[in-house]
């Protein structure tokens, strides 16, 4: 049982079945399958052995799809790369997983020449497209491959090393077996009712990240890839229409950017029927919003990197009155609860500590057995997101617990004050933190950033918040500013934003 399976059934069931387009031809998956198996065995000849990391650096493509299917195929662990980081992020992460191979796109030529010397078990080089300083071409390495695979990973094989965004802090390696991949695919097909094999999927996010969970059950159906290699709404839209794209996976940010572009009104998207998001909350009034401009067609998930994409799941029609706010409920492989700092469940409807079982839950963090200890415990992985559920199993996350303000004794969700803000016309993005106070310990700061010409004060905003919440949960001051920090995977950094007022000193 490998997550390589997928790929095969596929091309064995819908043999005719188009994977992408190469310019007008279609490449069908029985082609598709012929070359991960070819590209797999070549990267065995290449001396690599079971559990060897490969380092993938490629933008969303029908390479990088191969290039993961190929890898994990071979027993080997995929580590894609976020092409959004910086190159000493990449040395970073190529360094812990001690990659011996990188697959990269020529463009990253440059990128890679200053941090090379720094990363003595990386042997081979190999480029998509051309570049003087690789040892192979990605062509030339395929071509090496025989179409018969004398191997086969088994299911506690490490198939996937993923490094987590950083939201929390340094990014670690999450381990993922065959089996925690194969689960995903089992829930996402369970739960989502979707795809048919008739189905497009535009490749918005990041293959290398959130987006490459996303595929896994996409190829199990044999659909339809397009692929975004840099998202922004106009190329999103037109290649929506020109290919009559059915499905996609987004981020809260993406859609907001959606919702407000001029280009989304001069496209048909009518074959748009399922947007999956998650990752981050999506705040009541942006969620309005895309229902208003989109329909019924949204489908949220909750998940971490330790327990990818699909721990619980909000269907389209779910996405009325309070609970959608909520993230759904618990997905049919998943056993979810709610407890204290001591891992003692609490009662129904208190809130507490997310946890979770699963054989969705990462094997652990790599080469991290403190790390690991600290967050697994009795096969049950704590989240670190704080949250309760109602009578009816819906799931509501109030915020991440570092994300928690401590303001005069009272603990304050960033969420619920940025979720009010948000509802002021001239908002477009907010992000809520806690500051140092010398009275309060920590003192409410709501960083705005406004929609284009649109105007209002700190103290408007502050007695917008004072109607409609708390007195102790309005913010004490306000800051305009032109953006807010961002992980590679568009989502807004409070810890960074923290950082520029806490300069070093602890928060309690
Ligand atoms: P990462 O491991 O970088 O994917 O980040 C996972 C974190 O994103 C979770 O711990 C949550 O704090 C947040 N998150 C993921 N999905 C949702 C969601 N549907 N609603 C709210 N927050 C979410």
């Amino acid at each position: 049982m490998h997550i390589g399976q997928l790929l095969t059934r596929a091309a064995q069931r819908h043999p005719t079945n188009t994977a992408w387009y190469d310019g007008a031809r279609p490449v069908l998956y029985t082609e598709v399958e012929l070359r991960v198996t070819c590209l797999a065995d070549a990267l065995r000849q290449l001396g690599l052995k079971t559990g060897d990391r490969v380092g993938m650096m490629l933008p969303n493509s029908p390479q990088a799809l191969e290039v993961m299917f190929a890898t994990m195929k071979a027993g080997l662990v995929i580590v894609p790369m976020n092409i959004r980081l910086h190159p000493e992020e990449h040395a970073t992460i190529l360094d812990d997983a001690g990659c011996s191979l990188l697959i990269y796109a020529a463009e990253f030529t440059q990128a890679l020449a200053s941090i090379r010397d720094r990363l003595p078990t990386l042997k081979t080089y190999v480029v998509v497209g051309d570049s003087p300083t690789a040892d192979k071409r990605y062509e030339e390495l395929l071509a090496m491959g025989s179409p018969v695979l004398g191997f086969q990973p088994g299911p506690e094989d490490l198939a996937w090393l993923f490094y987590t965004s950083g939201t929390t802090g340094k990014p670690k390696g999450v381990m993922l077996t065959h089996r925690n991949l194969l689960t995903l695919v089992s829930i996402n097909l369970i739960d989502l009712n979707t795809p048919s094999h008739q189905d497009v999927l535009l490749h918005a996010l990041a293959i290398s990240f959130a987006g490459g969970f996303f595929m896994l059950h996409h190829v199990a159906r044999a659909v339809t890839h397009v692929f975004l290699p840099r998202f922004d709404p106009a190329t999103f839209f037109q290649l929506v229409e020109k290919h009559k794209v059915t499905t996609v996976a987004l981020v809260p940010t993406m859609i907001s950017m959606l919702v407000r572009s001029p280009a989304r009104t001069a496209h048909n998207l009518s074959s748009l029927h399922t947007v999956f998001y998650g990752g981050a909350p999506l705040h009541a009034e942006r969620l309005r919003e895309a229902l208003e401009a989109f329909g019924p067609i949204f489908l949220q998930s909750y998940g971490l990197g330790e327990s990818p994409l699909t721990l619980t799941v909000l269907g389209k029609d779910e996405h009325t009155g309070f609970r959608a706010q909520s993230a759904g409920r618990v997905s049919t492989l998943v056993s979810l609860r709610i407890q204290d700092d001591d891992w003692n469940p609490v009662s129904m409807g208190l809130e507490g500590e997310i946890a979770v079982r699963s054989d969705l839950v990462m094997a652990g963090y790599w080469n991290r057995p403190e790390q690991t200890a600290d967050v697994l415990k009795d096969g049950w992985f704590r989240t670190g997101d704080i949250g309760y559920l109602d009578q009816d199993g819906y799931l509501f996350i109030s915020d991440r617990k570092k994300d928690l303000i401590k303001s005069g004794g009272a603990t304050v969700s960033p969420r619920e004050v940025e979720e009010v803000i948000h509802l002021h016309p001239a908002v477009q993005e907010v992000a809520v933190i806690g500051v140092p106070d010398e009275t309060w310990g920590e003192a409410i700061k709501a960083l705005v950033v406004l929609r284009p010409n649109a105007v209002t004060t700190e103290k408007e905003l502050i007695a917008f918040c004072k109607d409609r919440l708390a007195s102790f949960k309005k913010p004490r001051s306000v800051d305009f500013v032109p953006d807010l920090p961002k992980s590679a995977n568009n989502k807004v950094l409070r810890r960074e934003l923290r950082e520029r007022y806490w300069q070093g000193r602890a928060r309690k």
